[in-house]
């Protein structure tokens, strides 16, 4: 992916961006692809808080205001929450047609996802490792492993495929 390090593909000469920004294919930073702290790097008014009428303020800041986009993180961790709340709620013997629907919404998902770089890995994880949609858990735990593929890329903990009801469903056990 393009990136503040590598460039963007564009006859222009290629402008210096702070690292972190990951750059859209317009060669623009894009600011669903990237963490806040880099992209308030790269801009000084991102640098206040809120810019809203109603909640402005001259604090600075490198965490993302309530009131802004959302950054790659924020967007990441939403969108998380929603797909394992899918699963969690998918019945454990679906019908035909609940197997067909899941299938195509990830489908879906991975294409029109706004992060393009984050996108383009989902896309690919779903030709290697289609969606398994025989059952809940079964949905459960192909979403948590595409889940600790991104996980291994950020370098972050792996998380237990087996406790994934508990976070996601259940609660934790004690
Ligand atoms: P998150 O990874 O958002 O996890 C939220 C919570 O889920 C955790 O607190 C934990 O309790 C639980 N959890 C963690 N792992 C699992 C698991 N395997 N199964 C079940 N539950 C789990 N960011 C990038 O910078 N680059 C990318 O290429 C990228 N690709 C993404 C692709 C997709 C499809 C999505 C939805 C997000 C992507 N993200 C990407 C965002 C990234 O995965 C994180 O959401 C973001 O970095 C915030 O991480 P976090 O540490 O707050 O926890």
């Amino acid at each position: 992916a393009p990136t503040s390090d590598s460039g963007a593909a564009s006859s222009e000469p290629p402008k210096k961006f702070p690292k972190g920004v990951v750059l859209g294919k317009d060669g623009k930073p894009c600011r669903s692809c990237t963490s806040f702290a880099a992209w308030a790097s790269q801009t000084k008014s991102s640098l206040k808080g809120s810019s809203s009428p109603t909640t402005a303020t001259t604090t600075t800041t490198t965490t993302l205001p309530k009131d802004c986009p959302p950054d790659v993180e924020q967007l990441g961790r939403s969108s998380w929450t929603l797909l394992h709340s899918i699963a969690a709620t998918y019945p454990p013997q679906p019908t035909p047609a609940e197997q067909a629907d899941v299938a195509r919404f990830m489908g879906l998902f991975a294409r029109l996802y706004p992060c393009w770089v984050c996108a383009e890995d989902f896309q690919r994880y779903l030709e290697r490792q289609p969606v398994r949609t025989g059952g809940r858990d079964e949905l459960g735990t192909w979403l948590c492993e595409a889940h600790n593929e991104v996980n291994r890329k950020l370098n972050k903990p792996v998380f237990d495929c087996s406790r994934w009801q508990e976070r996601w469903r259940t609660g934790w056990k004690d």
